[in-house]
């Protein structure tokens, strides 16, 4: 079964994403994590990618499709489930042509609660544990590793009020994209992250 998660910045698709490859035969691809990764690396795509990702603004499509392309291709033989692809009718229409997309989960969270979650959201560089600051106890430390808790560059204040606008503008159409096809599945995201995979699990089976 292949999946797609869809839900605005600070949904819990990471969170969701983490549970669900645990428990499901299925191939995380995150997007975020490749641009990350790449910018890490300090590859073409990713300076290219970190000019629009500071600004909350989307990678180009043809970039970003061309990194889902090869992810796909290094899980040929696999299911796979796609976190923050795609983010525009676009890349959804480009994917419609490469993979066959079985069951679409929408996180859906108040708009309110969001930019609450994202600008408390704190990452470990070294094992990629992410939680709230208020869940630290006052420690800027990992508390799965040790290493220092960092925020991503894009989870500050002005940025994420741009990754809103961009999720208003350009991905909240795709719900209405997969309901058409008949795949899209709504999940409250309004309760804890265990509450939350109650309800993908009950999509999932
Ligand atoms: P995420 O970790 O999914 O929130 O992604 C972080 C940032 O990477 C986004 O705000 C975009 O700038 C970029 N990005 C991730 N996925 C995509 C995508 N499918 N299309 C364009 N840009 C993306």
């Amino acid at each position: 079964m292949n999946i797609i998660l869809l839900g605005a910045p600070g949904a819990g698709k990471g969170t969701q994403a983490t549970r669900i490859e645990e428990h499901y035969n299925v191939r995380h691809i995150s997007t975020g994590d490749i641009f990350r990764h790449h910018m890490r690396q300090q590859t073409e795509i990713g300076q290219l990618a970190r000019s629009y990702i500071k600004k909350g603004l989307l990678v180009p499509d043809e970039v970003t499709l061309r990194i889902v392309g090869i992810a796909l291709e290094e899980s040929k033989n696999e299911n796979f489930m796609l976190d923050g692809f795609p983010r525009n009718i676009n890349q959804a229409t480009e994917l419609d042509k490469i993979a066959r997309i079985d069951k679409v989960i929408n996180i859906a969270v108040d708009f309110d609660v969001l930019m609450n979650r994202i600008c408390g959201r704190r990452n470990c560089p070294e094992c990629g544990y992410t939680t709230h600051v208020s869940q630290l106890g006052g420690e800027g430390t990992c508390p799965k590793c040790g290493s220092e808790m960092q925020q991503r560059m894009d989870d500050r204040e002005d940025t994420v009020k741009s990754r809103l606008t961009v999720y208003t503008e350009q991905t909240a159409p795709l719900i209405e994209f997969y309901k058409a096809q008949g795949k899209l599945f709504e999940v409250d995201g309004m309760g804890t992250p265990d509450e939350v995979f109650a309800e993908v699990r009950k999509v999932l089976g």
